[in-house]
Formats: C-alpha cells, structure tokens, sequence
C-alpha cells in the first residue's frame, strides 16, 4: 500500500499537462498517507469535511494547500477561514456572504469555485448557470473585497455511460468559456475548471478541465 500513494502521484505528475493542477483527496484518509503523497511532491490536497480538515491541517507541513471539496455549512466557514486555500463548492449567495465575514475577520482573501449543477440526480448540489450569473453579476459582489471567485467546479453523473458523462463536461465547459467571454468583476476571473475524479477525469481533460479532484486512486478505496 505505503509505495503505491508515492507511484500514484508521480503517474499523475507525468500523465497530466502542466497546466492542470491535481487536488488529492485524502478525505477519510490518515496523515501519513497525505505526509507519504507531500513527500512524493503533490501540495494541493481536497477534504469534503470541515471536521477532518480541521484536524489533519495543523498535523502536516504549512505549505499544504488545504481545498475545502466538499458541501459546506454556513455555520462552519469560520473553523476553516483561517487557513483554506480554495472553497470549491459555493452553492449560494448567502454562503458566500458568510465566506466574506470570515476571510475579513481572518484579514484575507478566500478564493472559490462556485459549483453548478451538471448531474441529473436531484440529491446533487449546485447552482444552475443562471443562478451561477446572479451571483457573479450581483452589485453587492463589487463591496465583497475578502473573496475571490475563480472559477467552476461541477461533478458528473455517477454512471458507466460516457457519453452522458461527456455530455455533462461539455456542458459545463461551455459555461466557463461563457463566462470568460463576458466582462466579469475585478473580484472574479475564470482561473478554474475544477471537473474530474479518479473515473472520470479523462473526459473532463478532455473537456477543458484544469482542476481535477483525485482521491480513490491515489489513495486506494474507501
Ligand atoms: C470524494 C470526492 C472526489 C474524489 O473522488 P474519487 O472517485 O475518490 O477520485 C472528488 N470530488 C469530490 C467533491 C469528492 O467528494
């Protein structure tokens, strides 16, 4: 087990293009399978729980970029405010409203995706692209000088039909290369496609993804 989180990233390392950053996710996953994948090099590492970030981050080297993947509660932005890198997963203004207090009582600029709703199942989060819009070109987000928004993030169906997966993908590329057309505000650029996991993250390469979220085969089955 222990050699094969090493050989996994130093794969990913040489198979994805230079411009994609790989996010390990480590959720459910000890420290020193995280320490063993740092050693081999990799620092972007994505927890879907506030609880388990909060108590791997202070254990491991302060160069990690923690990236919060995960469905995130209001009432836990403050526990990570401190330290995460990048909020994948906005789903909401009101959430992002609260992002912005914590990051300006933290004295700092949280980044953050927002997440837009691709999959057909219902029990999936995320915004529609016209909600995902409302967000982006609300005039209140101008005063909101404590976050950033970078870019999207979506996941597929969890299905073995490809094509509805590439479908999906597709779809939600054309919203990020939609949004990059238009003039966006000075707190939001489209830096990130954050699309793909260890089944799937081919077709998301495909599609223009720059961010994929690699857990299982890094860090074996959970
Ligand atoms: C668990 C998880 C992943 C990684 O999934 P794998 O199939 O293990 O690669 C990616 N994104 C999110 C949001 C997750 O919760």
């Amino acid at each position: 087990m222990s050699s094969s989180i090493s050989e996994a990233i130093a794969f990913y390392q040489k198979k994805l293009p230079e411009h994609v950053c790989l996010v390990a996710v480590s959720k459910t996953k000890p420290t020193s399978y995280i320490q063993e994948a740092y050693q081999a090099g990799q620092l972007d590492f994505g927890e879907n729980k506030v609880q388990e970030l909060v108590e791997k981050s202070p254990q491991l080297p302060g160069d990690i970029r923690w990236h919060m993947i995960g469905h995130l509660q209001r009432n836990k932005v403050k526990y990570i405010a401190p330290f995460v890198h990048l909020i994948h997963a906005v789903d909401s203004w009101r959430l992002l409203e609260e992002i912005q207090k914590q990051a300006h009582k933290n004295e700092r600029v949280i980044k953050v995706l927002l997440q837009i709703h691709i999959a057909e199942e219902g029990s999936k989060f995320g915004l529609a692209f016209k909600q995902a819009e409302e967000i982006i070109f609300n005039s209140d987000l101008q005063n909101m000088r404590h976050v950033a928004i970078c870019g999207l993030m979506g996941m597929a169906t969890f299905t073995s039909d490809e094509s509805k997966v590439n479908e999906e993908f597709e779809r939600l590329n054309g919203y990020f290369e939609a949004f990059k057309k238009k003039e966006l505000p000075e707190n939001v650029n489209m830096q990130w496609l954050s699309m793909g996991m260890s089944g799937d993250y081919e077709l998301a390469l495909e599609n223009g993804s720059n961010m994929v979220r690699i857990g299982s085969s890094i860090f074996g089955s959970r």
